[in-house]
């Protein structure tokens, strides 16, 4: 069973609900990294999962952008210190281009999981503040300040402070956090803040002041939403983290149920034993996943195991991760043996629904192609080659071999290693006299001015007789494999100069 199945079947086991809620959500406090994205990804599938079961459902995001801005990230403008304290929706937009900080980075994510065709309902947390969405659970907290206090403490070194409330403040008049706050009973509080002003409010009416703290809001908007499955990182996950006093706090002071909260390990970049953070500047987004990777294979990458580790690679490893979905998508549709599971993990991340296996070219071989065959001949030419080998290539099965080819290009343009660009071979090749006139032959025949369909035709003529074996003996001397591109293809994207010299060395 896919974990995804596994985890909607818990979670409809809760009890019946006319509809189940799925939550995610983050703070925009910078890019949103592919590691980040894996809670998004699981989320969807589980909401996917449920849907498949007969029941309605809801996916929730929401931004956290109520969130005070605590520090300058690398490549935001350090003047931007005198925006720290505030709620990240009131920052504005360093690069100008959106309303505010957090909408910048939420809209990269969001256009990103729109090409993923994932599109939850988008929430954020400021705007449902302002509404006053959450004044009844502001002052819960605030009456059950002592109880929190307590839980909180169990996990804690040096107990919170006499006066901790589990909410903060933003002033009116500086728009900081920097504020002394008293709970007055009821809805209402005073605070003081380090600028000067002070004032009393009743947060049914103000309400761009009060936020609750983190680990009491999380369980707080489980609450609120009727959550029924969450899951989050191992960072959240440690004994007595973010998830734990979560799920007391849900129990013991919103009397809630917690919902189902898997943990999913960390995403890597292949290559790399830390973890992806925005500070050390070792982080991919998705969208650079996007130039590489096909949606649907984005789509199975987060697929995987919960409990692995996933190490995108970028590197000749891309080749296997296009593989296994090409093995899947075949299996899906009854072409290779069998596999529940691999067929189920196919239905999950497959965004078009084809009647048909999609007759795939490759990725390996695109990569080879795109290095020889002019970007206008690629359609035809890969028409044809599947054709002598007896496949024929409908339109779809043509356009989406010309998408892929666009993501090959990319990788052979910024990660290709030198070996799998097209050039010389170094290696040595045993061969036989025979082979050598040929050889010779065709160096002869490239002196000649002829255009390349021509040398394709001529040089085929020399080949011919000499068996298909010598065929493999040219690509060998040439690139250091046993096939490629059409020949006379090949030869010019190398440099018939550079070919001759090569063919009568031997
Ligand atoms: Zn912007
Ligand atoms: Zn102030």
């Amino acid at each position: 069973m896919h974990w995804a199945d596994n985890f909607a079947k818990q979670v409809i086991e809760r009890g019946s609900k006319e509809e189940y809620i799925v939550e995610s959500g983050i703070t925009p406090s910078g890019v949103v990294h592919i590691g980040n994205a894996r809670e998004i990804m699981t989320q969807y599938f589980v909401y996917q999962s449920i849907l498949k079961l007969g029941k309605k459902a809801k996916f929730l995001y929401i931004w956290d952008d109520f969130d005070r801005f605590r520090k300058v990230p690398k490549g935001v403008p350090e003047e931007f210190e005198k925006y720290l304290g505030m709620p990240l929706s009131a920052v504005p937009d360093p690069w100008g281009c959106h309303n505010s900080y957090a909408e910048h980075f939420e809209s990269m994510i969001i256009h990103e999981m729109k090409q993923l065709s994932i599109e939850p309902v988008y929430l954020r947390a400021a705007e449902l503040y302002q509404k006053g969405t959450f004044a009844e659970n502001i002052k819960i907290a605030l009456e059950k300040t002592e109880k929190i206090k307590e839980i909180l403490n169990k996990f804690r070194k040096e107990p919170l402070a006499e006066d901790w409330l589990p909410i903060g403040a933003y002033c009116e008049s500086c728009g900081k956090d920097f504020t002394k706050i008293k709970y007055l009973g009821g809805y209402k509080i005073s605070y003081k803040c380090s600028c000067g002003n002070e004032n009393e409010i009743d947060f049914r009416e103000v309400t761009n002041v009060v936020n609750i703290k983190w680990r009491v809001d999380w369980p707080a908007r489980w609450a609120y939403y009727g959550v029924d499955f969450e899951s989050s990182g191992k960072d959240h996950k440690s004994q007595g983290g973010s998830w734990d006093t979560a799920v007391l706090i849900s129990k013991e002071i919103f009397d809630y149920n917690p919902p189902v909260g898997p943990m999913y390990e960390f995403i890597h970049l292949k290559g790399q034993k830390e973890k992806m953070s925005s500070s050390k500047g070792n982080i991919a987004t998705v969208s650079q996943l996007l130039e590489i990777y096909e949606s649907e294979v984005v789509r199975f990458i987060y697929a995987q195991r919960l409990n692995k580790t996933i190490f995108v690679p970028f590197d000749m490893d891309v080749y296997n991760i296009y593989n296994e979905f090409d093995k899947c998508e075949r299996i899906y549709f009854g072409l290779e043996e069998t596999d529940d599971d691999l067929k189920r993990k196919y239905e999950l991340v497959k965004i078009k629904d084809y009647k048909i296996c999609p007759k795939r070219v490759s990725f390996s071989e695109l990569v080879l192609l795109v290095q020889v065959v002019p970007p206008t001949e690629l359609k035809n030419y890969i028409s044809k080659m599947m054709k002598e080998r007896g496949i024929e290539m409908d339109e779809t099965d043509l356009e989406l071999a010309i998408e892929r080819s666009k993501k090959a290009e990319c990788w052979v343009e910024k990660y290709a290693p030198e070996n799998v660009k097209i050039q010389l071979a170094d290696n040595k090749v045993e061969i036989i006299e025979d082979q050598r006139e040929g050889l010779k032959e065709i160096a002869e025949l490239l002196k000649k001015e002829c255009s390349t369909d021509e040398l394709q035709q001529r040089i085929f003529g020399i080949v011919k007789p000499k068996g298909k074996e010598f065929f493999q003996i040219i690509y060998q001397v040439l690139i250091g494999r046993k096939q490629g591109p059409r020949i006379a293809m090949l030869i010019d994207a190398i440099g018939r100069e550079k070919v001759i010299e090569r063919f009568e060395r031997l």
